[in-house]
């Protein structure tokens, strides 16, 4: 046994420290980034903030929403090679838009069935996800995902150390997603006693990922997935030195939000359910198999109208975190920034206030 005792951080333990700027307009900051791969040819231009590839988060409505902002929507797992097919016929901003997979049966065949129908290239991500990305079958399954998509944008993960950052690059990922036990439907780290906080992940696989470079200089990229609550940890993730982020919570109880919308006591909720929790897994395996726990749970959201109003306030606050930082353009984040660890109570007091 080991004890590792440098302290790891979570968006909650640090605050940005101010900078002197120039700026003289937030209107000034440039949120879009363009990105060149390590193994896609593609070059990709967009605002990097993903909804995650969950029931109530990665729906067909919020990917038509978000592509308008240049924003990025992985898509269900759940959804059926038919669903897909038919959604991808019509749907026309290939940029914007992740197929998902997991390793279960029935992921590669679902892939597959959408090459046969020349749906390919509907899309440009490809989001290869699985709780523990550590498995060595995982690692396989994104190399042979590889030969099959050669040019597609490969996300794969989740991961949180800098060794298996690389090792998912090596075998074939563009971008790895970093976050275990962050979730704010995940029960993993009360399960398990697994995890990592998610502000030092970032640093710690941001630093990995962009080590690794290609002959057309390019380098790995990394999503810091799960964890942000607010504007502010989006903002904090991308200083920390993520390249895209991704989050189910703050794209949940929308209306473009997948889930159900549930009235209780005469106030409309949208539910918010953990991959892995019980609700997910008997809708859409049948039950939850004697083997496993559940790791994640369900939660009632408030319903918030559309998404499109989080979406200005979160373009509108990282701007505004720009200027503070003197940052020109989302790109300069992680150069301009300096966190200041700061006491966790009275942060989350912070957040009574807010709420
Ligand atoms: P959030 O943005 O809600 O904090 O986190 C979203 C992320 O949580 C997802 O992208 C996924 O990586 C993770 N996640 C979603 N559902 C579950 C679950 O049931 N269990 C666990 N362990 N993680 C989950």
């Amino acid at each position: 046994m080991r004890i590792d005792n440098d302290v790891k951080l979570d968006f909650k333990d640090v605050l940005i420290r101010p900078k002197r700027s120039d700026m003289k307009s937030r209107n000034d900051v440039q949120l879009e980034r363009t990105f060149g791969f390590l193994h896609s040819k593609h070059k990709w231009t967009g605002i990097p903030v993903v909804a995650a590839n969950m029931d109530s988060s990665g729906s067909f409505e919020m990917a038509e929403k978000l592509s308008k902002y240049k924003m990025i929507t992985a898509l269900s797992k759940y959804y059926s090679l038919d669903e897909l097919k038919n959604f991808f016929k019509k749907f026309n901003k290939p940029d914007y838009v992740a197929f998902s997979m997991g390793i279960r049966n029935g992921d590669i065949e679902k892939l597959d069935g959408i090459i046969k129908a020349k749906l390919q290239n509907k899309f440009r991500f490809v989001c290869m996800d699985v709780p523990n990305g550590y498995l060595e079958e995982f690692v396989n399954y994104v190399g042979e995902v590889r030969k099959k998509l050669p040019n597609h944008i490969i996300i794969a993960g989740n991961v949180v150390t800098n060794e298996m950052t690389e090792q998912l690059l090596l075998n074939g990922a563009d971008i790895v997603k970093v976050g275990i036990g962050s979730g704010s439907a995940c029960t993993t780290r009360l399960k398990t006693g697994v995890g990592y906080p998610q502000l030092s992940a970032v640093i710690e696989c941001a630093d990995a990922a962009h080590g690794i470079s290609s002959h057309h200089n390019t380098c790995g990229l990394i999503m810091s997935d799960g964890g942000a609550v607010h504007p502010s940890c989006v903002a904090k993730a991308f200083a920390g030195g993520a390249d895209f982020l991704m989050s189910g919570s703050l794209f949940s109880g929308y209306e473009e939000s997948g889930g159900e919308t549930v009235i209780k006591e005469g106030v409309k909720y949208k539910e918010y359910y953990g991959s892995s929790s019980e609700k997910a897994q008997t809708k859409n395996y049948g039950s939850v198999k004697s083997y496993r726990a559940s790791e994640g749970r369900s939660l009632l959201i408030p319903h918030k109208g559309s998404v499109e109003k989080f979406v200005l306030d979160l373009l509108g606050s990282l701007r505004s975190t720009a200027t503070y930082i003197g940052a020109r353009r989302l790109k300069e984040f992680s150069r301009r920034a300096t966190f200041i660890k700061v006491n966790r109570q009275l942060n989350d007091s912070l957040e009574k206030f807010e709420a």
